[in-house]
């Protein structure tokens, strides 16, 4: 496994519209740093404490995405440095965002969660959830929603993958029309980032194509 060339030749094969976020969970900073020396500077972590760590001990000019299910209780941890938050999936935890955004005088970016995908475990807003949490996002000073985010089902099906991930463009070309702020459209992973990127994503978060699989 060498990261670096993993990295390279990811990035050599998409199309400049679409930015990589290398998911690093479970990484070590070694393997990281790996990563990095490639010129990757975003990575995609879904666990506050383990981005926290890693934040402290890397360098500072790697922004860090949280890309997880977020508790509420948490966002504190991460309010002063994080640069994307793609999993956003309810008022009550965009209003926390919002609030810890203030207290550290910064604006943080938010991506709305669409549920997309058929399973019933992977988290997400319906259609209605968000686009009345865009509208509440207007009336919140210290966040910026910036696109949306969403998960295809795990199944080897392609046509129904591209069925989720266009429902998804569907939503995100709607509300992009009327919010100057959208410019992001998240989607695609080791799995399926062709598929997405054909059907209009332009940022993937990939891991196990770039770090290996992960022993859980
Ligand atoms: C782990 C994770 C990924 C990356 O998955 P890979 O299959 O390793 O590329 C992408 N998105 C989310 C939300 C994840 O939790």
């Amino acid at each position: 496994m060498n990261i670096e060339e993993n990295t390279l030749s990811l990035l050599e094969d998409l199309p400049k519209t679409v930015q990589l976020v290398a998911v690093s969970k479970t990484k070590s900073n070694d393997e990281i740093m790996q990563a990095y020396k490639s010129g990757q500077r975003v990575f995609g972590e879904n666990k506050i404490q383990e981005m926290t760590a890693k934040y402290e001990s890397l360098p500072k000019d790697i922004q860090w995405h949280m890309i997880g299910h977020v508790q509420t209780n948490k966002v504190k941890y991460m309010a002063p440095y994080v640069e994307l938050i793609h999993g956003v999936d309810t008022l009550k935890l965009l209003k926390e965002v919002n609030k810890q955004a203030f207290k550290n005088e910064r604006i943080i970016n938010c991506l709305l969660q669409l549920h997309i995908a058929e399973e019933s475990t992977k988290f997400g807003m319906s259609k209605k959830e968000c686009i009345d949490a865009v509208g509440v996002a207007k009336t919140l000073e210290n966040i910026k929603i910036k696109g949306l985010m969403g998960m295809a089902t795990f199944t080897e099906d392609t046509s129904q993958i591209s069925k989720e991930f266009q429902s998804l463009k569907g939503l995100y070309d709607e509300l992009a029309a009327e919010n100057q702020d959208f410019n992001t459209l998240s989607m695609g992973m080791s799995g399926d980032y062709q598929i997405a990127i054909e059907n209009g994503s332009n940022m993937i978060r990939v891991g196990s194509k770039i770090f290996g699989a992960r022993n859980y």
